[in-house]
């Protein structure tokens, strides 16, 4: 490990501002008080900085002193999740349902760290943005700071984001092309007519028509696709009636869609819809169908994962760089920012003994010991991008 000593003297501070965001977890689109808390630190490493970016989007902008160059967002997602923690650390949520269970606190605790550092001397020819944003966890945020023009009013020619990994501690995992998968959700309304369950010939049941359309619709990966693009179809609830005696009028499934591959994707919303419509029409009901798009695949480019490897290689050593992986079929929503600027989103590591749990789990917490190395990373990746004391 070879931590640039700036990086090294911050990990304190780094550490006290992942805490201090970790106890006040804040949902999609409500950071008011993460949003100022990060603008407050910009403002203080002397940045211009901008607020309200895609409703609670932050970006702090920091031009090198030798002059015009490249630019390059950096990006880090703010917000918590909808859970409540289960082990009471010192740096425990205080909110009640509310906690960083993704190690968001931890993402923008990173780029705040590397932003104190390549502020203090400005040596480099460009521009660098570093984008805070929202709402990452389904609710739209990269979407909505694209909306609102991020790329016009802070052009970006290559940006570049990190996620902490269940991974050995350490690892950096870097990707040349598809990191993370696209996620969609549908929602299948079967409108039926209800009965009595002593007469279902005067009735149109949608109970057996919701469950054929999950048989189905679950068995299309692998059937209609190629089984070397992987592709899952899950329906995670389905609803319908209330009473042991009655035939309900309408079924509900919500599922999602995961896959790599764009061509995959549509198909397989078409095949859905088709089923879906089918199954009903033949017993006398109706599909209402609502599908949306959640998640972009996230794709890399290969020029700019090999700026991140030869960035990580200064501080892990090559050895702890694992290159294209198997993806996994998780997502991610710098995958709509990825599709209009090219860059890298990478992996790294946090897993040691007491950091077994993965994300998403209410004994999750990030690992501060990842703070140095993540920033160290982006400090190098800026150094080589932009050239140092030119
Ligand atoms: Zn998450
Ligand atoms: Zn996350």
């Amino acid at each position: 490990m070879n931590i640039p000593a700036q990086i090294g003297a911050l990990k304190a501070d780094m550490t006290a501002w992942r805490r201090h965001l970790h106890a006040r977890p804040e949902l999609g689109f409500e950071e008011l008080e993460t949003a100022h808390f990060v603008a407050e630190k910009l403002r203080g490493f002397g940045m211009e900085v901008y607020e309200n970016i895609g409703r609670t989007g932050v970006v702090g902008t920091l031009k090198g002193r030798h002059g015009g160059g490249p630019s390059i967002g950096l990006r880090a997602d703010m917000d918590a999740l909808p859970m409540t923690e289960a082990r009471a650390l010192p740096h425990a949520s205080r909110v009640q349902g509310r906690m960083h269970a993704c190690g968001h606190d931890g993402h923008m605790a990173t780029l705040l760290g590397a932003a104190a550092v390549l502020s203090l001397d400005r040596a480099f020819a460009g521009t660098l943005h570093f984008i805070f944003q929202p709402a990452e966890e389904g609710r739209g945020g990269a979407l909505a700071m694209l909306e609102d023009g991020l790329f016009e009013r802070f052009p970006c020619d290559e940006i570049y984001a990190y996620h902490n990994s269940e991974r050995p501690f350490g690892q950096v995992v870097i990707y040349d092309d598809v990191v993370a998968a696209a996620a969609d959700r549908f929602t299948i309304t079967i409108h039926g007519r209800g009965g009595h369950a002593a007469t279902p010939h005067l009735a149109v049941d949608p109970l057996p028509i919701a469950a054929r359309i999950l048989l189905a619709i679950e068995a299309l990966p692998g059937r209609l696709t190629n089984v070397a693009s992987p592709a899952v179809v899950t329906v995670g609830s389905l609803h319908a009636g209330e009473a042991f005696n009655t035939i309900p009028d309408k079924a509900t499934l919500v599922g999602t869609v995961r896959c790599f591959d764009d061509e995959i994707r549509s198909q397989l919303e078409a095949t859905i819809r088709r089923v879906a419509e089918s199954e009903a029409s033949m017993c006398g009901a109706r599909a209402d169908i609502a599908y949306e798009t959640l998640f972009a695949a996230t794709v890399n480019t290969a020029a700019h994962a090999g700026f991140v490897e030869n960035a990580a290689s200064e501080i892990v050593g090559a050895g702890a760089i694992v290159r294209n992986p198997a993806p996994e079929l998780g997502s991610e929503d710098f995958s709509f920012m990825l599709q209009r600027r090219p860059g890298c989103y990478f992996l790294i590591g946090q897993g040691d003994p007491d950091h077994q749990a993965v994300a998403h789990d209410v004994n999750y917490d990030f690992n501060d010991g990842i703070l140095p190395i993540a920033a160290g990373i982006f400090v190098r990746l800026v150094e080589q991008r932009l050239g140092r004391n030119r």
